[in-house]
């Protein structure tokens, strides 16, 4: 008898802000049962080749992803694209442009840590970047957490990384617009991912929803790592209004750092449109 199928379409590397390299990834994820995958680091696609490889060996479904960082009326949202052309040449400039502040910001928030006493902190957070042009706030929370000042990453964020904390440092991310145009252009899907992550108003969340429509998005992560069963119960609601399709995504990015691991989750509900209908899978 075959396995059932599990689909996980959210997930790190080390390509980003994960801690493990994308073969890696895979094989955790294939060990875990997962029967389809999509790799979604932050704002770059360079560990697509390696997973989709691995996956092939392993008899995964691969799908593309990438998770963008973009703003909304000065809110910062993610958005997940999936089955797209990973060669299209206006999409790879697209995550060129959003990639390149990155280590300015962190610079920045190197001399913000500084500014209060504790030097260091760029370079400390670049030894744990597997890739530097994706210097993360994740990166910074690993090292000064090595550095004994806090126990878990997700106190250092409270403490120091969050709007209005001292190591916080605003940085323009793509417009929404702008990162639906790429992921369009290249064939891909756009999803937003874990929806019950930001700092929106219900009002204010249906304004970001209805921009999406209107600017071509078609779906939403309804079951996510980060989603109680009460945000599934809610954002399911949504999905069902806006006539969104529903995705599910680990939003894994380590062994001891993750909310949950690879394809460990709740199925969706069954009325729902999963998003794999909307990929040539
Ligand atoms: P950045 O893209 O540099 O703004 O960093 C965002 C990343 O930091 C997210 O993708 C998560 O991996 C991580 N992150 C954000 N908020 C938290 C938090 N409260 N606790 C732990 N990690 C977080
Ligand atoms: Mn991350
Ligand atoms: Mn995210
Ligand atoms: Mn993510």
């Amino acid at each position: 008898m075959s396995s059932p199928a599990n689909f996980d379409f959210h997930c790190h590397s080390t390509v980003s802000d994960g801690l493990l390299p994308p073969a890696e990834v895979v094989a955790r994820a294939a060990g875990l049962g997962v029967s389809h995958l999509a790799l979604t680091d932050h704002d770059d696609i360079d560990g697509l080749p390696e997973a989709r490889q691995a996956a092939e060996e392993r008899g995964l479904v691969f799908v593309n992803g990438v998770e963008i960082s973009i703003e909304w009326e000065g809110n910062p949202i993610h958005v997940v694209g999936l089955g797209f052309d990973a060669r299209h040449p206006g999409f790879v400039e697209g995550l060129v442009s959003v990639r390149s502040g990155r280590v300015e910001r962190a610079r920045r928030m190197g001399d913000a840590f500084a500014a209060i006493g504790i030097p260091g902190v760029f370079e400390g957070a670049m030894r744990h970047a597997g890739n530097p042009l994706l210097i993360s706030r994740a990166h910074f929370a690993r090292h000064l957490v090595e550095t004994g000042l806090f126990k878990e990453p997700r106190n250092v964020f409270d403490h120091y990384l969050v709007p209005g904390k001292p190591g916080y440092v605003e940085h323009r991310w793509a417009s929404l617009g702008a990162a639906l145009g790429w992921i369009h252009a290249a064939g891909g899907v756009a999803v937003v991912a874990h929806p019950a992550r930001y700092k929106l108003s219900s009002g204010q969340m249906r304004r970001f929803l209805g921009d999406f429509k209107d600017l071509g998005g078609q779906a939403i992560e309804v079951v996510c790592g980060s989603h109680s069963p009460d945000h599934i119960l809610h954002y399911a609601r949504l999905a069902r209004q806006f006539a969104f399709h529903a995705s599910r995504g680990s939003d894994f990015h380590g062994p001891v750092e993750s909310y949950v691991d690879l394809g460990c989750l709740p199925a969706l509900p069954e009325d729902l449109k999963p998003v794999w209908r909307l990929l040539d899978i």
